[in-house]
């Protein structure tokens, strides 16, 4: 059977992408799984690079196909901060809710799609014949005026889908994986995987 490391250290994302990849005949494994602890400097301009530099650097250590993903909040108004910085913002150990509030008061004034923002999601894939391919998805979204919601994690208490009328934290998780980044860039990758490995 073939076997596919996705280089993560997040159980929330393994489970989601084991969902996602469940019928094609693959084994899924995360990098602890695969016996891999790598510490790799994400240090690209773009959410593609950083998903490519993580792909390329387990791949080049277990020499199978690795998937990697890199994902980030883009807020129009604040030219697009904090993009892939997303995770860093205001510092790595600073709570979502210093971080939000610090977005939600950066937008004061702001009123509807003045709010525009959107998660970003790359996924790559470095396969072992030293070929790469990447997929990006997007879900649109505008800031809300105040946190809403208890599921899902980092910037979700803000981000408000207009189409679900709620934010992405009072979203059921099943409901975020169909309509989320993260959900269509791997179902993209899917596809990818589907056709290479016939
Ligand atoms: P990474 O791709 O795991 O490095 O995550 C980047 C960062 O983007 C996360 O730590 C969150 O701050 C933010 N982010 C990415 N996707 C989501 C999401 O679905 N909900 C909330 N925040 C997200």
């Amino acid at each position: 059977m073939n076997k596919i490391i996705f280089a993560t250290s997040n159980a929330g994302k393994m489970k989601e992408i084991r969902e996602i990849l469940k019928d094609l005949d693959v084994e899924i494994l995360s990098m602890k799984e695969a016996g891999i602890n790598a510490d790799i400097v994400e240090n690209g301009k773009t959410f593609e690079e950083n998903a490519l530099i993580k792909a390329r650097a387990i791949r080049d250590l277990a020499d199978c196909i690795v998937l990697a993903d890199d994902s980030g909040l883009e807020v129009d108004a604040l030219n697009k901060e904090p993009g892939i910085y997303s995770a860093r913002y205001m510092g790595e150990d600073t709570s979502y809710d210093l971080k939000n509030a610090n977005i939600i008061e950066r937008l004061s004034g702001l009123t509807g799609s003045e709010r525009s923002a959107r998660f970003v999601c790359v996924i790559a894939a470095a396969f072992p014949d030293g070929t790469e391919e990447t997929r990006r998805a997007t879900i649109e979204g505008q800031i809300a005026d105040a946190p809403a919601g208890e599921n899902g994690f980092g910037y979700d208490p803000i981000f408000y889908v207009p189409e679900y009328k709620c934010t992405t934290a009072q979203l059921a998780a099943e409901q975020k994986n169909e309509i989320s980044h993260r959900g269509k860039a791997l179902r993209a990758m899917k596809e990818v995987l589907r056709q290479r490995m016939i």
